[in-house]
């Protein structure tokens, strides 16, 4: 790959793992479309299958086109390795699923991504895993919540919509004196913003849906293994074969061998070439998300119409010292949630706009929004949706690329007509 060694994030998105050498030429990696590989001797297969080659053998083990992506995500994340999945919830279902047996349990902030709550509230609920689930930026909650059962501690950089940002070295270093390793869904910031990995953290989980690909046309995942966590003690005697295999990326090892590949949960190689097509822009896109927003945030505030906007830009925003602290002064994401006096009214502000789509994600670079409580939690219970902030009075706002006047005066027509 690229021997050339960049420091900044705006080159490296682009040149790292760049290899038109071969890729014929390329600029462009290729798109490996091919089920299986063919081996020249039944040798080779069996030292392929013995793990004494990197050749590949089927696409639901690997694939050359997503390798590439994986090694480029592993190193803008600071990671030693990587795995592509079909999805974000692939990734952190297999991410997680590596770690747990019947009976154990795990610490998780309260502020999740919503198909996430359901996953560890829910589903794994009937295997007998137990979430513990705490207010995300409560540090001393999180701590107190370990037991000899935990397994791992999982949060979200920035949570939506309730727009908090925990102190993820301060959440590192409590799992680390535990013995525990902090796994961070980074979806919202993404490398750009924030890498968790230099703050400590051990495993780096994406939608890589959202803002790495961009442009709403592939939907993925991945799970990033540090390889720095040591696995070698009492907590993890299920650990032993993958860091007698593996060493340092026992780990990813791990969530690859027992679950990524028996789950079937597959990326398929042309998302991953339309993701890395779409992270060439990143860092520019990411420029003008995080200017875009901030300028939207201070222009709801001001509105008459709007009764309260949630964003860590906000000085009222209780993780702004946080956030500002933590994403090195680049900005506070490109997500924010905003109240009207109720779902009725947020309703005719969502049919009343003009250009911003009524559409059920983010990170695109087109501008967003969305009404949760109709939506993503329409069959939540009413306690659960006030135990995670969803209230019917309140619009989330992914704000996109566009000119940010242009956005501002669609937004504002509408509040306007309301
Ligand atoms: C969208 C999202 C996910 C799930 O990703 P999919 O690619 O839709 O499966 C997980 N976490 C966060 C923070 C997200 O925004």
């Amino acid at each position: 790959m690229s021997s050339k060694k960049y420091q900044d994030f705006q080159t490296r998105v682009i040149h790292e793992c760049q290899s038109p050498a071969d890729w014929q030429g390329a600029t462009l990696p290729p798109i490996y479309q091919s089920t299986a590989n063919v081996h020249q001797t039944a040798e080779n297969l069996s030292d392929t299958f013995g793990g004494k080659t990197a050749d590949h053998i089927y696409m639901r083990l690997t694939n050359p086109t997503n390798n590439i992506l994986e090694q480029k995500l592993a190193a803008l994340e600071g990671g030693a390795g990587a795995i592509v999945m079909s999805s974000g919830m692939a990734a952190i279902t297999n991410a997680c699923m590596a770690l747990l047996r019947a009976g154990d349990e795990f610490v998780c902030g309260n502020s999740l991504f919503m198909s996430t709550y359901v996953l560890f509230n829910n589903i794994f609920k009937k295997y007998g895993i137990s979430a513990k689930m705490v207010e995300s930026t409560d540090m001393a909650a999180l701590e107190a919540a370990i037991t000899d059962k935990t397994r791992f501690i999982y949060l979200e950089t920035i949570g939506n919509p309730k727009m908090d940002v925990p102190d993820l070295a301060q959440a590192a270093s409590i799992a680390h004196s535990h013995g525990l390793p902090l796994l961070v869904d980074n979806t919202l910031a993404t490398p750009y913003l924030c890498r968790p990995i230099e703050l400590g953290a051990d495993v780096v989980i994406h939608s890589t849906t959202k803002y790495l690909s961009g442009h709403g046309n592939a939907s993925g995942g991945v799970v990033i293994d540090s390889g720095k966590f040591n696995w070698a003690t009492d907590r993890f005697p299920d650990f032993k074969p993958f860091i007698d295999r593996k060493a340092e990326l026992a780990y990813r090892d791990k969530v690859w061998r027992e679950h990524h590949i028996n789950f079937g949960t597959t990326q398929a190689p042309l998302h991953s070439y339309l993701t890395m097509i779409g992270m060439d822009t990143l860092a520019l896109r990411m420029e003008r998300h995080l200017a875009n927003a901030e300028k939207v945030a201070a222009f709801l505030t001001q509105h008459p119409a709007v009764k309260w906007v949630k964003y860590p830009g906000l000085t009222d925003n209780p993780s702004c010292h946080t956030a500002k602290a933590q994403f090195k002064g680049l900005g506070f994401g490109g997500i924010l949630s905003f109240g009207l006096s109720d779902q009725e009214q947020c309703f005719r502000f969502i049919n009343n706009l003009q250009m911003v789509y009524n559409i059920a994600n983010l990170g695109d670079c087109k501008t967003l929004v969305i009404h949760p409580y109709s939506s993503q939690y329409l069959s939540f219970d009413e306690q659960t949706r006030q135990k995670l902030s969803i209230t019917a009075d309140l619009v989330r706002l992914s704000v996109g690329i566009e000119a940010v006047d242009d956005i501002c005066a669609d937004l504002g027509q509408s509040l306007d007509s309301l």
